[in-house]
């Protein structure tokens, strides 16, 4: 099964996308993460991709391609994999076509997680990520069982630093920017499926999982 998850910074694609994959045995593949990974090991890649990152803005695409290339490459995705963070905007949506058709792949489903801006600003400036598995916690929400330690893997809890308000901001600037298009793009292909994700997490994965498995078409729009 090949699954994108879009929504707005904030809309927990990142929390949702680490449980389903571990639900469905698949590959989660986090644009935002893979970034992440590349600048924290300084590489040419991630030497490139810091100041937008920093900035709030989208980096480059010919980048984010490259990057993907590589990922797909690696066998584990022969069976699927949930996307995190790409497309976002239009031309990425083409690109990842190609790649795709390319591998004789199809998409299965584009959820996009629906949420409030109010949401979102309270979900990011609270958020914690493990440095060691990538897990998001919350200091109100979700807060972890050990201060600033991981649940899952005992790792160092951090902020990004682009969950400050004033990049948060900016971020969702350019989500409400780039991704009306994306969204009329899978809308009109009859791959795009909406669920409300302002609720806790719990009852949001509770709706995708029951979507994915029953392909429950009422959520289509
Ligand atoms: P995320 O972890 O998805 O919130 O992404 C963090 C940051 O990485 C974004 O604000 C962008 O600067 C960059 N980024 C992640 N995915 C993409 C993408 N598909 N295209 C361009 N920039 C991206």
């Amino acid at each position: 099964m090949r699954i994108i998850l879009l929504g707005p910074p904030g809309a927990g694609k990142g929390t949702q996308a680490k449980i389903l994959a571990g639900k469905l045995r698949l590959p989660h593949i986090s644009t935002g993460d893979l970034l992440r990974q590349n600048v924290s090991q300084g590489s040419e890649l991630g030497k490139q991709a810091k100041d937008f990152m920093n900035k709030g803005l989208l980096v480059p695409d010919e980048l984010i391609k490259e990057m993907l290339l590589q990922r797909f490459a690696q066998p584990d995705i022969s069976a699927g994999f949930i996307l995190d963070g790409y497309p976002r905007n239009l031309r990425q949506a083409k690109t990842l076509e190609e790649m795709l058709a390319r591998l004789k792949m199809g998409i299965d489903f584009v959820i996009d997680l629906k949420t409030s801006e109010a949401v979102i600003i309270q979900r990011l400036s609270g958020r914690l990520v493990c440095g060691a598995c990538g897990f998001n916690f919350h200091v109100k929400n979700m807060p972890p069982k050990k201060a600033m330690a991981c649940d899952h893997c005992q790792g160092q809890l951090y902020q990004r630093s682009d969950d400050k308000e004033e990049t948060i901001r900016k971020r969702l600037a350019v989500y409400v920017n780039e991704s009306s298009e994306l969204i009329e793009h899978y809308q009109a292909k009859k791959k795009l499926y909406s669920i409300c994700a302002d609720e806790d997490a719990q009852l949001v994965l509770e709706r995708i999982v029951a979507l994915v498995e029953n392909r429950n078409d009422s959520l289509k729009v």
